[in-house]
């Protein structure tokens, strides 16, 4: 392929509405256009690195035994009502009404669909086991569609659907799927980990997430140094801290803040750590107020609290909507007599007394004790674990990273079958509901987040397995002989089957340069001076931007030989 010739858009500013690295580079490189928010077009180079994803995608799918089929986008309302998921899903179902006044809605996923594939075809124990694959648009109308790729409302995604007799089985088809996926991952070129994404709550095991290690991640991982535990930190569980010695606190005491509102500064007012000290932090869950009691140094864990209440939408309330609720001002509220609903952190209820705001302007109480002075609904674990908090499986010391989730995998149970009434004949003449298994790859964010974790301040540094070409050659200056010699190298290359973009415009090398370097192809064929000096070509690999001198036929082979390794992992 002709640089000349290739539809290459790329810019020279950063676009300014681009917050990070992957979403500006893939701009500036001409790989995608926004049409509007959260929906892009894939151009050429940006749809090669996605088919290269998901090259990889099918053929350890494929070879874990699934197979692909392709199934509708649209979809009716209805299957969404039998699962009971139609009122659940909230606003990131897109629906819509067609002309003849029918509810259906695009795609987010395709639990429904398969499921009712799978109880009109699937009859028999004899049938089973089955996984069932799709590579397709997604489409879910997200809050805050944002990166680029990373969180698009329209997306390409991976979806793969097990069936199985029973649990057992579905073990099994899970735990094809958790290697097949690291196989995925690993020859994608990526630096990953697999993390449990539900550690305790259904047993722990048989929901993992695959996240691409990268300081922008949005995500953050919490890892066991001394085991092989790890999750995300939003599933982490922390242990329950020991009781308090002395259960029994003096009495309450009420203590002036002037103008003291927030935790350092009442802490500091009062002559306290901010572990003694209770913050009293007010939701709005779904439709209701509540009110989170957390330790002056701990943070809230949203999705721990929205699965406890069981709520949809979970945002902190505004400081109005709080005082209108209340009467209390920000900064002084409290949970002895609030009037709103309350819940409290595990380590609240261990401290044998706390300090809180009075539900009164500019005075603190000191001397509270959860179960003697306040009424709290419901007492769990609801913070973020820090790394100095131990193990939650063995009590070892933590680390923590940040990361990408690609990928999640998720033992469903018979959730959906049931619902839907999908059953096969058992061996014995029964009717059973499939047990069923789902399993994700966000394709498109794959190759935002391949980038996030391979760049340098020149560009994208591909990966080879996912690279759009793997060989950029450059031919410099006018030189008749030089753009011969070019010419037959890429002829030769061709050849080897490698890749290879050649760069035949009439640019000036710097410029060439900066574009190859840009587009993060990991290795980089110069024919130039030293062509016409010694007979040599520059090979230069884009990664650690180390060189070699070759004659041409060396370079082909040694560019043969090191795709092929890296390609092989
Ligand atoms: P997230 O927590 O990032 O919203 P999710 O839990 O909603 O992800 P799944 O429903 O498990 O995601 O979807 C499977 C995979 O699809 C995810 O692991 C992710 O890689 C990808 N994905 C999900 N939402 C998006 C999106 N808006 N844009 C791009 N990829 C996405
Ligand atoms: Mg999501």
């Amino acid at each position: 392929m002709r640089y000349s010739q290739t539809f290459l858009p790329t810019l020279k500013e950063n676009p300014a509405d681009a917050e990070v690295v992957s979403h500006r580079l893939m701009l500036r490189a001409g790989f995608i256009r926004k049409l509007t928010a959260g929906i892009y077009s894939y151009l050429p180079f940006g749809l090669a690195a996605i088919r290269k994803v998901e090259q990889i995608v099918r053929e350890e799918m494929d070879r874990a035994g699934a197979q692909e089929l392709l199934m509708p986008m649209v979809q009716p309302a209805d299957l969404w009502q039998e699962s009971g998921r139609y009122e659940k899903y909230g606003p990131e179902l897109l629906r819509f009404v067609d002309r003849h006044q029918r509810e259906s809605c695009l795609g987010p996923t395709h639990e429904e669909v398969i499921t009712d594939i799978a109880r009109k075809s699937l009859h028999s124990y004899r049938d089973l086991p089955v996984n069932l694959y799709q590579v397709q648009t997604k489409f879910r109308d997200e809050v805050r569609p944002r990166f680029g790729l990373m969180r698009g409302r329209e997306f390409i995604m991976k979806d793969a659907y097990s069936f199985d007799v029973d649990d057992a089985a579905a073990e099994v088809s899970y735990m094809k799927m958790h290697a097949a996926y690291k196989r995925i991952f690993t020859r994608c070129g990526l630096d990953f980990r697999a993390v449990q994404a539900d550690s305790g709550a259904i047993g722990g095991s048989f929901s993992h997430e695959f996240m691409v290690l990268a300081a922008t991640g949005e995500d953050t991982i919490v890892y066991c140094r001394q085991c092989d535990y790890a999750a995300n930190t939003e599933k982490a569980l922390v242990r329950a801290p020991i009781p308090a010695a002395n259960p029994v606190p003096a009495e309450m005491v009420r203590l002036e803040t002037p103008g003291k509102r927030k935790v350092a500064t009442v802490c500091a007012h009062l002559g306290i750590t901010p572990d003694r000290l209770v913050k009293t932090m007010v939701y709005r869950a779904d439709d209701q107020l509540v009110a989170v009691l957390l330790r002056g140094d701990r943070e809230v864990e949203e999705v721990k609290v929205k699965n406890l209440l069981g709520v949809a939408d979970l945002a902190l309330a505004g400081e109005e909507e709080v005082f209108a609720a209340t009467g209390v001002a920000t900064g002084y509220l409290g949970p002895v007599g609030l009037s709103l609903r309350l819940v409290a952190d595990q380590e609240v209820a261990a401290m044998d007394s706390f300090h809180a705001g009075a539900n009164e302007k500019n005075f603190h109480l000191a001397n509270v004790n959860l179960a003697r002075d306040c009424r709290a609904e419901a007492v769990a674990d609801l913070r973020r674990i820090t790394v100095d908090d131990p193990c939650p499986a063995c009590g070892g010391s933590l680390g923590m990273a940040e990361g990408i989730e690609v990928g999640h995998i998720f033992k469903l149970g018979t959730g959906y079958s049931q619902a839907m009434n999908a059953t096969f004949q058992d061996r014995d003449g029964q009717q059973r509901h499939f047990v069923m298994g789902c399993y994700g790859i966000g394709v498109s964010r794959v190759v935002a987040a391949a980038i996030e974790q391979n760049h340098d301040d020149d560009g994208i540094i591909f990966p080879v397995p996912i690279a759009p070409r793997t060989v950029i050659l450059l031919a410099l200056g006018q030189d008749e002989g030089i753009a011969t010699a070019a010419d037959e190298l890429y002829q030769q290359l061709l050849a080897a089957g490698i890749e290879v973009l050649y760069d035949d415009r009439d640019e000036r090398p710097g410029l060439k340069f900066k574009d190859a370097d840009l587009l993060g192809i990991p290795y980089r064929v110069t024919v130039g001076k030293n062509f016409t000096a010694r007979g040599t070509v520059e090979i230069r690999r884009r990664r650690d931007g180390q060189s070699q001198e070759l004659a041409p036929a060396e370079a082909v082979a040694l560019l043969q030989q090191s795709i092929q390794a890296e390609l092989n992992r």
